[in-house]
């Protein structure tokens, strides 16, 4: 009887672990990438940033945290790559991160749901669609019933191929960009729903046949703004889950270059009503086209310095917007320096130009020393050429900065401070200017390689003017040599109608 009474008790002890529930095992990956496909440059293996595996719990990201603290949940983080907008991607460093990606599914064994961090805009040298192809291949071997999810920019291209292989998608809802981190939480926490609920989302979307840059499309001024302010109380419906408004990437002459808007329903029941909100918000975005222009004054780029001279007693930052690094180009068109030395521009900081052979000759003469430069179009042949100079090194980035390769040197020339970068960025932080020991405000001109200022920037610029500079970020759509893209077009086509209609 006491033997009995202990078996009974050694299985009642067990029974916790043998009755637990397995958990969800969810999978993440991502590749991305906002490809210029009209940038002179390539952008290859090395120029991407990769996190692998479990380094990922090392970015701090709230959708990791999310994930890592589900008691409910395996996480399994595999590739994540990431590179600064450029030209095309090449072929080569798609197939790595997808082998490793498909690589690290196939291993992964039963799988309950993926996650997708992306940007949208990956174009891939000599392929149609890469997103499409990658999402494809993860189908081919999870199947068609596993939940996948995935987050966007809202300057991302998603063609109809790559949404099919998709049950939820969202996008930010910013430009400034303020909300990435959040946006992939949203698609997260979605993609938990989807696997522990069971459900199944219907995703009605339109197709808007536009053209638009980010600098016309800036979601805190209208008409963006009272359009995005929709999405609040639309996905505050019983039974949607989510909009999306992607105002896509226009410089990609490609034929998925175009607005977007995506309606996510919860299930077949509110797809109806998905699809007649979806109408309803591309329509007026369609009838609000003529409305989507800069926020700020633009003009070319003698206009605009003299036009910042004439704002008395404040700082005046200048968008070099066709070669805007953060939207593919160059960045080492020296267009403006040209400019501004011509127009003996006083009190201005140019920054910062790409070159880095100039940089190096900089470093390696050090402070205080006096050279003759020839800086910039070297990358952007097309629009710019090189311009020579005699300039002396004023200050440095710290060591420390250097060697991560994040290094700025400044020059000045006729007056004129000009500082120089080692690898393809822009300013776009208080703490560029603050490695060189400089205060934006101190200048009566700060000139940057942007389109529209950055948040950081954008909070703290007093006056903001746009020069219209020539490059392969072009604002003005109509001058650049589009081939691929979808006719008719705004705004290449400016007589066209269109109503708007489900996809
Ligand atoms: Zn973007």
């Amino acid at each position: 009887m006491r033997k009995l009474l202990f078996v009974a008790l050694a299985a009642l002890m067990l029974l916790p672990s043998c009755t637990q529930k397995p958990k969800y095992r969810i999978l993440s990956c991502g590749v991305r990438h906002e490809s210029n496909t009209f940038s002179t440059i390539r952008t290859e293996l090395e120029n991407f940033t990769v996190m692998r595996g479990e380094e990922l719990f090392e970015s701090n990201q709230p959708w990791v945290e999310y994930l890592r603290s589900q008691k409910d949940v395996e996480f399994i983080p595999t590739t994540h790559a990431y590179s600064w907008p450029g030209g095309q991607v090449t072929l080569e460093a798609y197939e790595q991160f997808k082998g490793e990606i498909l690589e690290a599914i196939r291993n992964a064994g039963q799988l309950d749901g993926i996650y997708m961090d992306m940007h949208g805009a990956l174009h891939v040298e000599g392929m149609d669609d890469a997103q499409a192809d990658l999402v494809k291949e993860i189908r081919a071997i999870v199947g068609d019933s596993l939940p996948i999810s995935a987050s966007f920019d809202l300057h991302g291209n998603v063609s109809d191929e790559f949404l099919s292989g998709l049950n939820y998608m969202t996008g930010f809802r910013t430009a400034p960009h303020r909300d990435g981190a959040e946006t992939k939480l949203r698609a997260v926490k979605a993609l938990m729903r989807l696997v522990r609920e069971g459900i199944r989302p219907c995703i009605a979307h339109a197709e808007l046949p536009m053209l638009i840059p980010g600098e016309k499309s800036i979601t805190e001024v209208e008409p963006m703004h009272s359009i995005y302010a929709r999405i609040d109380s639309i996905e505050a419906l019983d039974g949607i889950m989510d909009a999306t408004i992607l105002v896509g990437y226009a410089w990609a002459d490609l034929p998925r270059s175009a607005m977007r808007v995506f309606v996510v329903a919860e299930d077949s029941a509110h797809f109806e009503e998905a699809g007649d909100i979806c109408l309803s918000v591309a329509q007026q975005l369609w009838n609000k086209r003529f409305e989507m222009e800069m926020d700020v004054p633009s003009g070319s780029i003698k206009d605009m310095i003299r036009r910042a001279y004439e704002i008395p007693d404040t700082t005046v930052f200048i968008s070099d917007s066709g070669d805007n690094t953060t939207a593919g180009a160059p960045g080492d068109n020296p267009q403006v320096i040209k400019a501004l030395l011509e127009e003996h521009a006083e009190n201005a900081l140019f920054a910062g130009l790409v070159d880095k052979a100039a940089f190096d000759q900089c470093r390696e003469a050090g402070i205080g020393a006096e050279l003759t430069l020839t800086l910039g179009g070297v990358k952007d042949y097309v629009f710019g050429s090189p311009l020579t100079i005699d300039a002396k090194v004023i200050d440095m980035s710290s060591e420390e900065t250097m060697a991560e390769d994040n290094g700025i040197v400044l020059i000045e020339s006729d007056g004129l401070k000009i500082a120089l970068l080692s690898r393809r960025t822009s300013f776009t932080t208080v703490k560029q200017f603050e490695d060189i020991h400089l205060n934006p405000l101190d200048f009566k001109v700060v000139v940057v390689k942007l389109g529209y200022l950055y948040p950081e920037l954008r909070d703290i610029a007093p006056v903001h003017l746009i020069a219209l500079t020539s490059g392969f970020c072009n604002l003005d759509m109509r001058t650049l040599p589009f081939k691929n893209v979808q006719r008719p077009a705004y705004p290449l086509d400016l007589d066209m109608t269109w109503n708007a209609h489900l996809q």
